[in-house]
Formats: structure tokens, C-alpha cells, sequence
């Protein structure tokens, strides 16, 4: 497949305007993100794994499982050692590559919005807090290599127990394509240890890591739920009121037929917001907060992340933007407004960062007229 041409400058002037006018962004990504790093991803055109897999004829999700980790130690396809071997390919891969300048702009664009950005990724390369983002502003999904765990959880010395490895030292055997002995060990009870990583049948993965940053998530959530923009009234009352039945009506358009049951809330609040009054003393209407959500490289094999996307829009509205060269449909079901690119995400992202610059520096302009106004408009 040839690679897709750039979106046009309109286009990018569209997607600039959107990150620009909203209040909060959520980044949903899966194996795609890491391309423009030069990592692989499992499955279509870039993908790309450990060689001895396709030798031997072993599908990916065999390899990604627990049960290896309770086999015998030895050399060769049968053996832990070998699922260590894939490990600590996997780990290399992972921490010999730095996250592309991608994951610097998105975050700077989320930390100018009003209310924050939140990534959620289903990518287990750490990526995300290698490259400057709070760990409270992030979820792995599926966790990451840069965590270990007891292959054991149900040992009563190490239950519940996860701790971050720094590196991971192992020499391979190339001829069996085996990690060579003392592998990782836990560090309660000293018997086999694994990454904390969320494989296939899995249901050993410790979860601590997911849980807290789940509680983030919904922290940042709610965050947005009760965050309202306050428009100060200029007209009588029942004006107001009309032009926030309008605003409603108008909303509605961006919201898919059967909105989801907690995007009610926000929409009760702001019709009861007419009769809210300002410091000034006038009515205000509030606004409800705008919503981005940017996707990215996020597959339909193990749709988590695709899934994630849809699901804030139907809760909070906004505008989706999926980037994905192989499957980039977007259902119907959400409406209009929202976005797919199938050209390089990472050449897309700053191009709409450089239009966010000027966009920016046009804003700052204005403020700028409009505070030097006031002495002006006194001798006039
Ligand atoms: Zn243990």
C-alpha cells in the first residue's frame, strides 16, 4: 500500500482550530504510535517481531502468554528461557528507541489546554513517561515492560507485589534462541519473576499500576464533567434563555443518536445555568467544556483503545481524530465533526503544531489590542 498523501492545509487549519478552541484533550494510542519511532507493530504493514517467532512458526499471541513462565528452565522452544529470550527482545527493542518528538508536542498541547490532557495507551514500551508526560496524566492499559512481577502472584510472600526494573541484564544463547541462566527472579520470594505486562489469558497480571492510574482517569473525567466556561449575559433573561436552548440544540448535532446515560448530566446542568448569575451580578450561561480526542495508531485486532475513543465522545461530544493508514472509518453512530488521517501521524502532528503556533501568537495579538483598548477608549 502506498503511503497516503498529507492532509490538506485546509485540513490541518481544521484539526489546528479544534486542539486550539478546546478545553481538554484526551490521546488514545496503540502500536501505530510507536512507527514514527521505528518500532513495529504486531500485525499489517509495519509489522514487525521477534524473528525466531516467524521461523518457527509461532503466532504472537502464543508467545504472549503466561504459561511460558511456568515451564521448565532449559534451552529452546519449550522452555522459559526461551519466553525470556522474547522478553528481553521485546525490552530492547522498547528502551533502545526514543519516543518521537510526537509524544513531546501532544503533550505540550495538553498541558496549554484549560483543562489538561490524558493519554491512554495500550503500548507497553513506556514511552509515554520517557518522554516528560506526569505519570497521573497517563494509563497503560496493558502495562509495561519496565515493571516486573512474580509469576506467582497467589504466593503469600509476594502477592500484589510489582516493582520497576532499571534495565534488564540477560545474555541469549543464539543458537536456541534461549535467555542464559540466572534469569529474572522475584524479589519476595525468589522464584520465577515476569513482566507486568498484560498478555494474552492472563489472568496473573498484577494490576496496581492500572488500578491507580484508572482512579486518575477518572479524577480527569470528572474534572471535565463539572468544568463550565462562564459566559457573562448581555441580554435580558429570557434572551439568554433561548440562545441556551439554541447552544443546546446546536450541540446536539455533534452528539450520536443515543447519547451514552452519563452524558446527561453535564447537558441538565447547563440548562439550569441560565438562571446562574455572574459576579456582576448579570446571568451567565455555561458552557459545557470542549472535548478532543486524538487517536492514534490504535488497531482493530484488540480494539481497547478504538473502543476508548468512541466511548468519550459519546460522553462528553467533541470532535474525534483517528489516525490510522489501515483502518481509519470512524462509525457513523458518532456523527459528524470528527476526523480520519491515513498519512504519517508524526508528520500530520507538526504540521497542526505549526498552525497551533500561529494560532497562538494571533490570540496573544488580540489580547494584547484589546488590553491597550482601554486607556485608548478614556480619551476618546
Ligand atoms: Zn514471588
Amino acid at each position: 500500500m502506498a503511503a497516503s498523501s498529507l492532509p490538506s492545509p485546509q485540513v490541518i487549519k481544521t484539526l489546528a482550530k479544534l486542539i486550539h478552541e478546546a478545553d481538554a484533550l484526551f490521546i488514545g494510542t496503540g502500536a501505530g504510535m510507536g512507527v514514527s519511532s521505528g518500532l513495529g507493530t504486531f500485525r499489517g504493514k509495519a509489522a514487525g517481531v521477534w524473528l525466531p517467532l516467524k521461523e518457527l512458526g509461532i503466532d504472537f499471541t502464543e508467545m504472549s502468554n503466561p504459561a511460558w513462565f511456568a515451564k521448565p528452565r532449559g534451552k529452546g522452544v519449550g522452555t522459559v528461557n526461551f519466553a525470556w529470550s522474547f522478553w528481553k527482545y521485546r525490552y530492547d527493542a522498547y528502551s533502545s528507541t526514543a519516543p518521537h518528538k510526537g509524544y513531546e508536542l501532544l503533550r505540550q498541547w495538553s498541558e496549554s489546554r484549560r483543562l489538561g490532557g490524558f493519554a491512554v495507551t495500550s503500548n507497553i514500551d513506556g514511552h509515554w513517561l520517557a518522554s516528560g508526560w506526569q505519570d497521573d496524566r497517563v494509563m497503560e492499559i496493558h502495562g509495561s515492560v519496565h515493571f516486573q512481577q512474580c509469576a506467582d502472584p497467589e504466593h503469600p510472600k509476594c502477592q500484589s507485589s510489582l516493582w520497576k526494573v532499571p534495565s534488564l541484564q540477560l545474555s541469549i544463547d543464539p543458537a536456541s534462541n534461549s535467555a542464559i541462566d540466572p534469569l529474572p527472579a522475584c524479589m519476595h520470594c525468589g522464584g520465577m519473576a515476569r513482566p507486568n505486562v498484560l498478555m494474552f489469558d492472563d489472568c496473573e497480571w498484577i494490576s496496581h499500576r492500572y488500578d491507580e492510574a484508572e482512579e486518575h482517569y477518572q479524577e480527569f473525567k470528572n474534572k471535565i464533567h463539572g468544568a463550565h466556561k462562564a459566559k457573562p449575559a448581555t441580554a435580558s433573561l429570557s434572551r439568554e434563555s433561548k440562545a441556551a436552548r439554541d447552544d443546546l440544540d446546536a450541540d446536539s448535532s455533534d452528539r450520536p443518536p443515543q447519547p451514552h446515560p452519563s452524558q446527561q448530566q453535564p447537558v441538565a446542568e447547563r440548562k439550569e445555568s441560565a438562571d446562574d448569575t455572574g459576579s456582576t451580578g448579570k446571568p451567565v450561561l455555561k458552557q459545557r467544556a470542549k472535548v478532543v480526542v486524538i487517536e492514534i495508531g490504535a488497531g482493530t485486532a484488540v480494539p481497547s483503545i478504538r473502543w476508548e475513543s468512541e466511548r468519550l465522545v459519546r460522553e462528553f461530544g467533541g470532535h474525534l481524530i483517528r489516525f490510522n493508514p489501515e483502518a481509519p472509518q470512524i462509525p457513523s453512530g458518532l456523527g459528524e465533526g470528527h476526523h480520519s488521517i491515513t498519512a504519517d501521524s508524526l508528520s500530520v502532528l507538526e504540521l497542526i503544531d505549526e498552525q497551533l503556533k500561529l494560532l497562538r501568537s494571533a490570540s496573544t495579538s488580540e489580547e494584547e489590542k484589546g488590553s491597550a483598548a482601554t486607556p485608548c477608549s478614556i480619551t476618546m
